[in-house]
């Protein structure tokens, strides 16, 4: 029997997913009706963008799951209209874009790759850049991208902490968890990477109290959600130099707005939510595993705890 998939995002993404979506949905051995307009009492699955049209799941009756296409679920986990399970994105090449994220602007900060760069032609200042070694890395969520990451920089010879909700044990990397733990974490991040989860027990994690609790000179890299951060207190501690840098992906307001000061900071790096990007290729083949599970009667794999938001 063929079950109908329904596509919920944007144009621009079915037109990327299309052949995909298919494809690895045909390849997992279910056969199924992929489309963007099927009634939604026929739907058997929702596969959602929170920027769609869908904002009222009520009309799905027969629905078995939502599997988000993003891995970050703040936009439709407290919708209130949702009781199906919820999935979220994991897939290899978000992770491995994250680690290439996150390794490639630490590395530019900690090798002082602006000063060559930007040099005028006949500077001659030889100082030698610090070994990662002698420098210490806090990765504030250690969850499929924070772990992924912690360990990328602890292979580049980094000392690495996590801090978790839960406590974790990952080989070569100083876990830690509960509010003590941050504390602990924020103490030792020369550089402190943000890879939480936007959720009411994360928002403004970075603030006055926890920027100041970080060792001066520090330097900030966001690629989480941009609630995680409160911008006043994060200029603030740039302007006084107590913050060193920040590098930021995420932002409350997206796109960033052109009057807002993160552009023309000097401490700060701005990119435009690119640190990792959901690949249709990839993320086609956990939505497929997805539907053949519920299929299959098995549980499906990354589902979103509600009690947690994420
Ligand atoms: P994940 O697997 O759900 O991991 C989240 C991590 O955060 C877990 O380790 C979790 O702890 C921890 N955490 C959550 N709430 C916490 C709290 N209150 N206190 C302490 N730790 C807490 O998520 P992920 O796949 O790694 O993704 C992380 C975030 O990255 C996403 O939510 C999204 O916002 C962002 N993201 C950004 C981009 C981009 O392009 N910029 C791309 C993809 C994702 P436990 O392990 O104990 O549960």
């Amino acid at each position: 029997m063929s079950v109908n998939v329904l596509f919920a995002a944007t144009e621009d993404r079915w037109a990327e997913y299309e052949d995909p979506l298919r494809r690895e949905i045909a390849a997992v051995g279910v056969d199924a009706r992929i489309a963007t307009d099927i009634p939604a009492a026929e739907v058997d699955y929702i596969v959602y963008a929170p920027n769609s049209q869908v904002k009222d799941f009520t009309p799905f009756t027969r629905a078995r799951a939502v599997l988000n296409l993003w891995a970050g679920v703040e936009a439709i986990v407290g919708n209130p209209t949702l009781h199906l399970p919820l999935a979220r994105m994991v897939d290899p090449a978000l992770t491995q874009g994250m680690i290439e994220w996150v390794t490639g602007h630490i590395l530019r900060l900690h090798l002082g790759m602006d000063a060559h760069i930007g040099a005028p032609a006949g500077t001659w200042a030889p100082v030698a850049p610090p070994l990662a070694f002698d420098r210490r890395v806090t990765v504030l969520g250690l969850g499929e991208l924070g772990a992924a990451c912690a360990v990328a920089l602890a292979a580049l010879g980094f000392q690495v902490t996590g801090w978790s909700r839960s406590q974790k044990d990952i080989a070569g990397i100083c876990c830690l968890s509960g509010d003590n733990g941050l504390e602990q974490a924020l103490r030792v991040a020369e550089y402190c990477v943000l890879l939480l989860p936007k959720t009411p027990a994360t928002e403004n994690i970075l603030n006055a109290r926890t920027l100041a609790l970080m060792p001066g000179g520090a330097r900030v890299l966001n690629p989480g959600r941009g609630q995680l951060i409160d911008d006043d207190a994060l200029l603030a501690a740039l302007d006084a130099g107590h913050i060193d840098h920040a590098t930021l992906d995420v932002f409350r307001v997206e796109p960033l707005p052109t009057d807002h000061p993160y552009w023309t900071h000097p401490r700060v790096t701005v990119t435009p939510h690119v640190a990792s990007e959901t690949r249709a290729a990839y993320s086609s083949k956990t939505i497929a595993e997805n539907i053949r599970r519920g299929e299959a009667g098995e549980p499906f794999l990354h589902l979103v705890d509600r009690t947690t938001g994420y």
